[in-house]
């Protein structure tokens, strides 16, 4: 062969190279509007569902109140606190969606100061008693005394909030024990159920963002609060690791440096407040 057919192979072999990175890409992006259809139609439903109860309680109260006669008030307050709850789920999920976006910009900035994990882990399960009753799970609180750090208070509470939604939600209404714990550098906070557990396989992924491990039919969700779990560990310079069996339970345990530090390598949390000073 001469130079001609050596010029002619290398440009016949370049463009195989683009053709084969186009189709890379082009499958790539691809699996992306799959992705993100599949999400928007898990969020619009997840949107949808709480939206429905909401109106049909507010309609229902409001036909009542404007066809005069005696009103039934324990009725209307019962359809007023649905309606309330639909809205704290509507919040919610609005919030875990706000997240996604502030933390893939890098805008989750934390404002600093001292937190007593163990008062913010009283006051969320106090806010979760309703739930809880509903969900007939009992709950046990384990802890030393008060438990410090220089933390952001609400990124903890959503960490607490998170975890504990999950045990009820994945709990099949078995006893839920949450314990504060750790040393002088580390609070050690732990949340275990013993519900339908995770399989092995699935341990690593549940942190991603949009990754669950159980089917829409029967649970809802966004698969967005663990990976939010995570990000505000990340931005903290703390851990999780999960212990889990299928059909055991599952035991979070996350791992929170007293004071804040920004861990390495990692997408960074704007950090306000004291520990800026
Ligand atoms: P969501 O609950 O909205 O799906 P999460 O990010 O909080 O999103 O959880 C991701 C997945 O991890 C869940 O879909 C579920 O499969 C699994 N998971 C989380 N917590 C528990 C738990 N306590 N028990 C069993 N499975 C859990």
């Amino acid at each position: 062969f001469g130079q001609g057919d050596l010029a002619f192979a290398q440009d016949l072999a370049r463009r195989a190279g683009v053709s084969i990175d186009n189709a890379g890409l082009y499958r790539d992006a691809r699996e992306a509007i799959r992705a993100r259809d599949e999400f928007l139609s898990i969020a619009s439903h997840e949107l949808k569902t709480p939206l429905t109860t909401l109106q049909l309680q507010v309609q229902a109260a409001a036909r009542r109140l404007s066809a005069g006669g005696p009103l039934d008030l324990p009725r209307i307050a019962s359809r007023l606190s649905t309606a309330e709850r639909q809205v704290e789920r509507l919040t919610s999920l609005i919030n875990n969606l706000l997240d996604i976006s502030r933390i893939t910009a890098g805008r989750l900035e934390l404002d600093l100061e001292t937190v007593d994990l163990t008062g913010v882990v009283q006051d969320v399960l106090g806010r979760f008693a309703e739930e809880l009753s509903r969900a007939g799970c009992s709950l046990e609180i384990q802890s030393e005394g008060p438990s410090v750090g220089q933390w952001d208070r609400l990124r903890v509470e959503q960490i607490v909030i998170n975890l504990v939604s999950n045990a009820v939600k994945y709990g099949a209404g078995q006893p839920i024990r949450v314990s504060v714990g750790g040393d002088g550098d580390t609070a050690l906070l732990s949340v275990s159920d013993q519900g339908i557990g995770i399989a092995p396989e699935h341990q690593a992924r549940i942190f991603e963002r949009f990754e669950r491990a159980v089917s829409d039919r029967h649970y809802g969700g966004l698969g967005l609060g663990l990976w939010i779990v995570r990000q505000i560990l990340d931005a903290l310079g703390g851990r999780i690791r999960v212990e889990s069996a299928p059909g055991r339970g599952s035991n979070f345990t996350v791992e929170l440096p007293r004071a804040a530090r920004q861990s390495q390598g990692q997408e960074p949390g704007r950090v306000r407040g004291r520990s800026q000073a």
